[in-house]
């Protein structure tokens, strides 16, 4: 059975003119594919009947299941769990701004990554989503939300390590980006990565999409602890590749750095930092770690935080603190996974804000 709404533009008009049919069905189809709402073939009133039935014979319109929901008290951020045909369980973010919605997604069911701070770094890798399962994130929420709130920003800093299924999460973005799919701007679509080296490179010679890099650390012995990603890329590569990293003129690539309270904020740190970032267009981000049960690092305090963050900018960085939003519902980084999960597994019936 063919999954549709995992297709780019290109691949369905190969499938449609495969089946004799004129390739401007395929956009029809397309268009179609990504309006919030549509669940029957026979709703695409534009196709001839022959078309809509063959469709409906050879493929299917995939569509997450919601598993739970839960929203913020404090903040009005949002979280959805999705189950996934064979079960497994995803989460995704929506974190209302002043100005503009962000959607965090997920790309993976867990990740093989090992990040010792991340909460799906302890679950271990599940397995990659399809495209149809990483932009259903999106439509999903959009079927649920009203039109006020949809998202202007995607973030793919849900669970899993995105350049690890590189080609379903580009396959995501050209849907995502596409006039006739989803139509974001590829400015405002952001994949973060913990640095994974020779697929930064292939990311921006194949996307115009945004990169935020997960540094964390400034010298290859914390980050080896850290990240055991940097035994495999060590500092060195990670910012070679991000200086070949290709992007549109006044583009800039996000440096994310956890804040983990003693151990990674010092003057030294932000005079390394400042060197590593030497010459490459870049905004830092200071993310304060959230507590993971069962994770022994602590949170800074906020004097740690500041103290940081005056250390950059006598280094001429302008660091942004980002505070962590939805943080009552777990919808913080790296506590994806969390409570929600559980509750799901134990009693499968459970649907709406379950958390209450
Ligand atoms: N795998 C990708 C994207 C998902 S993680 C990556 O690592 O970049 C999204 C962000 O959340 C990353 O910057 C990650 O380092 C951060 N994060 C993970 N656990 C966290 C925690 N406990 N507190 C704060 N940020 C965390
Ligand atoms: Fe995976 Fe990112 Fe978590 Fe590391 S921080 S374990 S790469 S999701």
């Amino acid at each position: 059975m063919i999954d549709y709404r995992s297709k780019t533009l290109d691949e369905l008009e190969q499938l449609i003119r495969s089946w004799g049919e004129a390739a401007f069905r395929a956009k029809q189809l397309f268009k179609w594919l990504w309006k919030p709402g549509l669940s029957d073939f026979h709703d695409i009133t534009d196709l001839p009947k022959a078309l809509r039935e063959r469709l409906a014979l050879e493929g299917f319109l995939y569509r997450l299941d919601m598993a739970g929901m839960a929203a913020s008290r404090s903040d009005n951020t949002c979280k959805w769990a999705f189950r996934l045909f064979d079960g497994k369980i995803i989460e995704t973010v929506l974190i209302p701004g002043s100005n503009h919605t962000t959607l965090c997604v997920s790309s993976q069911a867990g990740c093989a990554m090992g990040c010792r701070f991340c909460k799906t770094g302890t679950m271990g890798f599940s397995r990659n989503l399809l495209p149809s399962e990483i932009v259903g994130q999106v439509l999903s929420v959009m079927e649920q939300t009203e039109q006020e709130i949809w998202p202007r920003n995607l973030v793919f800093m849900g669970m899993g390590e995105p350049l690890a299924n590189f080609e379903n999460v580009v396959s995501a973005i050209k849907i995502l980006t596409h006039q006739l799919g989803l139509n974001f701007s590829t400015r405002r679509v952001t994949v973060s990565t913990c640095g994974l080296v020779p697929e930064i490179v292939r990311l921006g010679r194949t996307t115009s999409a945004g990169l935020a890099i997960s540094l964390h650390a400034t010298t290859d012995e914390l980050r080896n602890r850290l990240m055991p990603v940097n035994k495999r890329y060590p500092l060195k590569q990670l910012m070679e590749a991000c200086r070949k990293f290709e992007m549109p003129r006044r583009r800039r690539i996000t440096f994310e750095y956890i804040v983990l309270g003693g151990i990674n904020h010092s003057r030294q740190d932000a005079k390394r930092m400042a060197r590593l970032l030497n010459g490459i267009p870049s905004k830092i981000n200071l993310i304060p770690y959230n507590k993971v049960n069962g994770i022994s690092f602590r949170e800074p305090t906020n004097q740690e935080l500041h103290s940081f963050q005056e250390h950059l900018a006598k280094k001429g960085f302008t660091a942004i603190i980002r505070k962590s939003r939805g943080k009552d519902i777990e919808a913080a980084c790296g506590q994806l996974w969390s409570k929600i999960n559980k509750k799901i597994v134990n009693d499968k019936k459970l649907s709406m804000a379950i958390l209450d």
